[in-house]
C-alpha cells in the first residue's frame, strides 16, 4: 500500500479499496479536514460584516485562504480568484455575466468536440438565447482539438473561444496556449475549463493567455462546495454582476444601486469560508508533493495500466498517449457494457467510472454511448493497477460470449 494512502482517512480505513474515480472527485486528506475543523472551532464566524474580533479572524482565515489559492493557480492578483462553488458555477458566471452584454444576433461561440457539458452547455444557450451560431471544433484521429480545424473555423465574428485544459473523458492535454493565441487574433476571448488540469499540473494562470480559467477544489483534495473563476481584471471590472445581495453591493439606494469592489462583486451572499481554509490546505499538501512529482506519478501509472491493459482480448483504450495525457485511462471490453463491467469491478472493491462523463458530444465523436474510465491520483498506485486488471479478467470471464473479442 502506498504511503501516501495512510494521509487519506478513507483510504486508510479501507484498504481493500480501489479507488479508481478521482477524476470524478478526490479523496481529502486529513490535513485538509483538520484545517476545516479548526476554523469551525477556533474562527467562525460570518465574515466583512462583524465589528468584533471573532468576525474579524473569520474575514482573514478568508482572504488568506484567497491569497494561498491564487498563488497555487498562479494568479498574482488574487482579487482577480472568484469563490464559487466549482467548475460548473464558474463558467455559468461568464455565460450569464459576460454572455449577453457581448454576443448578439450573428455572432459565434466556438467550442471544441472533446467538452464535458459544463463548458459546452452553457455556451450552447447562450447562442440559442442570442442567436449566435454555436460551432464545434472537430479533433484529430488521436482524439485532441484539431487546431488547423480551429484556425479555419474563427473569425471577426467570433466572440469567445471555449476548450478544456485537459479532458475529464479521455485524459488529452489541449495546447492552451495555441488555443488563446487562436481566440485572440480574431479578437475572442478564450475561456478555459480547468477541472481536470489543476489537481494534476502547474497551471500558471498569468503565463497561459486565457482571459478565463475555471476549476474545482474538490478534485484536487479539497472539500466540495468550492472552486474558482479566474479572470483578467479589466474583464472582470467591465462585466455586471450576476446575483445580487449582500457583500457584492457599494451603495444601495430606492432606485438603484453600484457594487463591490473585485472579488466581492460576484460574491453574493455569505461566504463560503470553512470550504476556503479546506482548498486553502488542499493546496498546501499538493506542493509539499510537488506539482511535478503528482503528474509524473500519474502518467507512471497510466503507462502501467495501458501496458496492462492492452494484454487484455477485446480491450480498446482511447485517447493520446500516456505522455500525453492526464491520470485518465478510458476503454472499452469487448461487448460489455462499461455499466455492467463497472458492475463487477466494484464487487472486488475497484471504483470505475462508467457512462458518458458528462461528454455526449465526444461520445458520438468516438462512436461509443459510453466507456469505462479508471482514473488515478497522488495516493493511487501499482496495487490499484494490478487490481484494475484482475477484475476486468474475471469480468470476462463472468460475461462469457460477451466478452470474446
Ligand atoms: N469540466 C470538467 C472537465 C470536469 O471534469 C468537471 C467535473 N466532472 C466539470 C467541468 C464540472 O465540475 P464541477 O461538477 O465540480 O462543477
Amino acid at each position: 500500500m502506498s504511503a501516501r494512502r495512510q494521509d487519506f482517512p478513507l483510504l486508510a480505513a479501507t484498504p481493500g479499496l480501489h479507488y479508481l474515480d478521482s477524476a470524478a472527485t478526490s479523496q481529502k486528506p486529513r490535513v485538509v479536514l483538520d484545517a476545516m475543523r479548526d476554523y469551525y472551532e477556533r474562527d467562525n464566524a460570518n465574515p466583512h460584516r462583524g465589528a468584533y474580533d471573532l468576525s474579524a479572524r473569520a474575514t482573514e482565515r478568508y482572504h488568506a485562504a484567497r491569497e494561498r489559492v491564487a498563488r497555487f493557480v498562479g494568479v498574482a492578483d488574487a482579487d482577480c480568484l472568484i469563490f464559487t462553488r466549482g467548475t460548473t458555477e464558474a463558467l455559468n458566471l461568464v455565460a450569464t455575466a459576460w454572455g449577453p452584454a457581448n454576443v448578439g444576433p450573428g455572432d459565434e461561440i466556438v467550442v471544441t468536440g472533446l467538452e464535458h457539458h459544463a463548458n459546452f452547455v452553457p455556451w450552447q444557450q447562450l447562442a440559442l438565447a442570442r442567436g449566435a451560431r454555436f460551432v464545434v471544433c472537430p479533433l484529430t484521429a488521436d482524439h485532441h482539438v484539431d487546431l488547423d480545424a480551429m484556425r479555419r473555423l474563427v473569425g471577426p465574428r467570433t466572440r469567445l473561444v471555449a476548450f478544456s485544459h485537459v479532458s475529464n473523458a479521455l485524459g488529452t492535454m489541449n495546447d492552451v496556449r495555441t488555443l488563446a493565441e487562436i481566440a485572440h487574433g480574431v479578437g475572442a476571448l478564450a475561456v478555459c475549463d480547468g477541472a481536470q488540469a489543476v489537481p494534476h499540473l502547474r497551471v500558471g494562470f498569468d503565463g497561459l493567455g486565457v482571459d478565463f480559467y475555471a476549476f474545482s477544489g474538490h478534485k484536487m483534495c479539497g472539500p466540495m462546495g468550492i472552486g474558482g473563476l479566474i479572470g483578467r481584471r479589466a474583464t472582470l471590472e467591465a462585466m455586471s454582476p450576476y446575483q445580487f445581495g449582500g457583500d457584492m453591493i457599494e451603495f444601495v439606494r430606492d432606485d438603484h444601486s453600484t457594487w463591490n469592489v473585485l472579488p466581492h462583486k460576484f460574491e453574493a451572499g455569505t461566504p463560503n469560508v470553512g470550504d476556503a481554509v479546506g482548498l486553502a490546505a488542499a493546496c498546501d499538501y499538493l506542493d509539499a508533493i510537488g506539482m511535478d512529482a503528482v503528474l509524473a506519478h500519474e502518467q507512471g501509472l497510466v503507462r502501467l495500466a495501458t501496458e496492462r491493459l492492452a494484454g487484455i482480448e477485446g480491450l480498446r483504450v482511447y485517447g493520446p498517449p500516456a505522455n500525453q495525457r492526464s491520470g485518465v485511462v478510458s476503454f472499452t471490453v469487448s461487448d460489455i457494457h462499461p455499466h455492467d463491467l463497472a458492475t463487477v469491478l466494484d464487487q472486488d472493491g475497484v471504483c470505475i467510472r462508467a457512462g458518458h462523463h458528462c461528454a455526449q458530444p465526444l461520445m458520438r465523436r468516438l462512436g461509443v454511448s459510453a466507456t469505462a474510465r479508471a482514473s488515478f491520483y497522488v495516493y493511487s498506485d501499482e496495487g490499484d493497477v494490478d487490481a484494475l486488471v484482475r477484475s476486468i479478467e474475471r469480468a470476462k470471464v463472468l460475461f462469457g460470449p460477451a466478452a470474446v473479442g
